[in-house]
């Protein structure tokens, strides 16, 4: 099989190519290294059934070419990251729209199985927790920059679908939760590798609001896993699936945990929200999927415990 992942040099798509070159399968990436980095991909360049090409996702007849080589099309390139989604929400919204319209298009052309990576964030305000995905999403003000990325993925989602319902164009969409492992980086304003570079460092780990927020953090492995057995059901077919953890812990705690694992003598602090991101930042207070849908269908279950995934995360910073 002939695999292009889209966004294949960032965190989640570097690890989906580690598992299909171990496969035995050939893939293609096409990254514009915008949050992506070839050092993702660094071990895989000289591989003969890896292939990469750095650009952008818009760019039609380079991406033409890609989709025409290849059997399906995983598409995860997309603005990433609460902190930059914040600051740069004209890129936000135009890199997940535009960028997710230029994919399904060409894909359709030639009736290409699109798996469209969209994100917990979605469910944004509603408190219906744990997230099923049939449940409502509940958006905030458009006032709000932070509810672009959810807009902006909801749009994908409803273009995937409208792709299926109407021009059959076999399509499957993810809803990932936190997910978290090796490779990602803190820049874009992920908690985990902010904390465990933070504590290794002893700088102070920055907790924001009163940390009583809690999220549920799925290791990546187990994530790409779920992905590729997804792409391989006909029944997920025109569906949404959410994909993550349930093992729910506060931020708080999160910090607490990372300070202890790393034996650090860094001072836990609290930063309000208006300072971490911008004036009348909206939190999500629960972040906790339903994974029953991906569990019936390709028995996906997280098998990494949180404790087991922060000591793989601080032994990665630890070696940078
Ligand atoms: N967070 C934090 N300190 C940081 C970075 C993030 O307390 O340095 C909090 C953030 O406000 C959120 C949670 O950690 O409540 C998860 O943040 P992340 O950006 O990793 O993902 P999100 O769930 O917001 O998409």
């Amino acid at each position: 099989m002939r695999v292009l992942i889209t966004g294949g040099a960032g965190f989640i798509g570097s690890h989906l190519s580690d598992a299909y070159v171990a496969r035995g399968e050939e893939v293609f990436v096409v990254d514009d290294l915008s949050t992506g980095s070839m050092e993702n991909i660094a071990h895989l360049k000289r591989h003969p059934r890896f292939h990469y090409t750095i650009d952008t996702v818009h760019n039609h007849p380079v991406l033409a070419e890609l989709i025409d080589e290849c059997d399906v099309v995983f598409h995860l390139a997309a603005a990433v990251g609460v902190k930059l989604i914040v600051e740069s929400p004209v890129r936000t919204i135009e890199t997940n729209v535009r960028g997710t319209e230029v994919v399904l298009s060409l894909a359709n052309k030639k009736k290409k199985k699109v798996l469209v990576a969209s994100t917990s964030e979605v469910y944004g305000l509603s408190d219906q927790v744990p997230f099923r995905e049939d449940g409502n999403l509940v958006m905030g003000a458009t006032t709000k920059g932070r509810w672009s990325y959810a807009c902006s993925k909801a749009i994908d989602e409803f273009l995937a679908l409208a792709y299926w319902r109407e021009r059959k164009l076999p399509t499957v969409i993810v809803r990932l939760f936190n997910t978290v492992g090796p490779r990602q980086t803190g820049q874009y304003g992920m908690v985990i590798p902010t904390f465990v570079k933070q504590a290794l460092a002893g700088r102070p780990i920055t907790v924001y609001g009163d940390g009583k927020q809690t999220r549920c953090f799925g290791y990546v492995g187990d994530v790409v896993g779920a992905l590729a057995r997804l792409m391989e059901r006909d029944e997920a077919v025109g569906q949404v699936f959410n994909i993550g953890s349930s093992e729910e812990v506060s931020i708080l705690e999160l910090a607490r945990r990372v300070k202890k694992l790393t034996q650090s003598d860094s001072e836990i602090v609290f930063v309000p929200y208006d300072e971490a991101y911008e004036e009348g930042f909206e939190d999500m207070p629960r972040r906790v999927p339903d994974t029953t849908k991906a569990r019936s269908l390709v028995g996906f279950e997280a098998t990494e415990s949180l404790d087991g995934i922060l000591k793989k995360v601080i032994e990665y910073h630890s070696g940078q």
